[in-house]
């Protein structure tokens, strides 16, 4: 199988995603092609280090470089100032340099700490995404988002700071965990709703082989969702305009993980409840026609995540009063990303709370 390159144009900031195979194996080679330091570090957690370390950093050993490893706990606490500090430090006992590089190995917590590690470091030093989870391979570790949590709310503290190269391994995705899994689908699903109407017709047709994590079906997805998203971060690298259409699903989702303080919902299954009441407002207000709506909860469904959350009273309050305080929100007013057809959606809408409530509460 060849290796999919797709490149993220963003000028001197522009690098490649490589997506196949066995590619950890040549992190080393990959990243000599870079012109980086000798020293580098690898910061991972235990769930991916325990499988993965080695052949990463072995593989870094061989091409000449003199890498060290960080392994943190796993979960979206280690996504914290406190673990950005614990990596500080160990950076500076191995001496890391301005040229010298960081590899982040994981998935989606691992990548944004790893890279606000890197983004904040000496001010800056060169990063290198290889991400182990299908939400890590097709949507954090592509675009420069990075950043840590506060008590106060997710990725309050970041930063823009590109990879200069980003490494999807597909062998490395065999051994997560059926509900990580499922939960990448969501994102998946999200680039055929807001960009591509065809990959969306795909994912009806595929989805059995694609939960199979057939290789070649994997790959074909994981590419299409990776040039999806350097088209939209090429356009808009810090989030002032198209960007937005990413967070298709993610007010209505962002709130429910709030609600539920991280708890009850992986953030894929949180925006799967919120692509599908974002279909239902669509239909609301755009006229997304309502045939559209229901294959758009069908595939959700198909791909066993959670389409909809009953809220009583007291939750519903707790969920306006989340959304509001959303980063997104500017003005105290809520917008949203609507679609007009699958394939194709429009931002900045605004949308009455009571709608809002009415879709989440089932209304048929
Ligand atoms: P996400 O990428 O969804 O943001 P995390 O970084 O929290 O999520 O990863 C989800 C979980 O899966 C974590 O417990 C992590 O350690 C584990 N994990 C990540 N990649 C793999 C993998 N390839 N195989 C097994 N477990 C993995
Ligand atoms: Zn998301």
């Amino acid at each position: 199988m060849p290796v999919r390159i797709v490149n993220v144009p963003l000028g001197q900031r522009s690098y490649a995603i490589k997506i196949g195979p066995r590619l950890l194996r040549r992190l080393g080679a990959e990243c000599a092609r870079l012109k980086l330091g000798k020293r580098c570090a690898i910061i991972t957690d235990t769930n991916v280090g325990r499988r993965y370390a080695r052949p990463a950093f072995d593989s870094l050993a061989n091409a000449g470089f003199s890498p060290s490893l960080v392994i943190l706990s796993p979960g979206e606490a280690t996504k914290h100032p406190k673990s950005a500090a614990v990596c500080y430090d160990r950076l500076a006992d191995h001496r890391l340099e301005r040229k010298s590089f960081i590899v982040a190995l994981g998935g989606g917590v691992v990548g944004d700490l790893a890279g606000f590690v890197a983004a904040t470091y000496l001010r800056g030093v060169p990063l290198v995404q290889v991400p182990t989870t299908l939400l890590a391979q097709v949507d954090s570790s592509v675009g420069g988002k990075v950043g840590v949590n506060l008590k106060a709310g997710k990725n309050l503290v970041g930063a823009f700071h590109q990879p200069r190269l980003v490494l999807c391994d597909l062998d490395a995705l065999r051994t997560l965990p059926e509900r990580e899994f499922r939960a990448g689908l969501a994102e998946v699903i999200k680039y055929g709703i807001i960009y591509d109407a065809d990959l969306f017709a795909r994912l009806e047709r595929d989805l059995p082989k694609l939960m199979r994590r057939d290789a070649q079906t994997l790959a074909d997805i994981v590419a299409r969702c990776c040039e999806i998203k350097a088209e939209v971060v090429g356009q808009d690298e810090t989030d002032n305009g198209l960007r937005s259409i990413l967070n298709f699903g993610h007010t209505i989702g962002h709130a429910l993980e709030a609600i539920s303080h991280y708890g009850k919902y992986l953030h894929g299954e949180a925006i799967s409840i919120g692509q599908v009441a974002a279909a239902k407002l669509s239909s609301e207000v755009l006229g997304l026609p309502a045939r559209q709506v229901g294959r758009i909860t069908n595939l959700f469904e198909r791909a066993g995540l959670p389409t909809r959350a009953k809220l009583n009273a007291r939750q519903g309050q707790k969920f306006f009063g989340a959304m509001r305080l959303d980063k997104k929100v500017s003005g105290g007013e809520i917008k949203f990303v609507l679609a007009k057809r699958i394939g194709k959606v429009v931002w900045g809408e605004r949308v009455p709370g009571a709608l809002i409530e009415q879709t989440l509460n089932g209304k048929p």
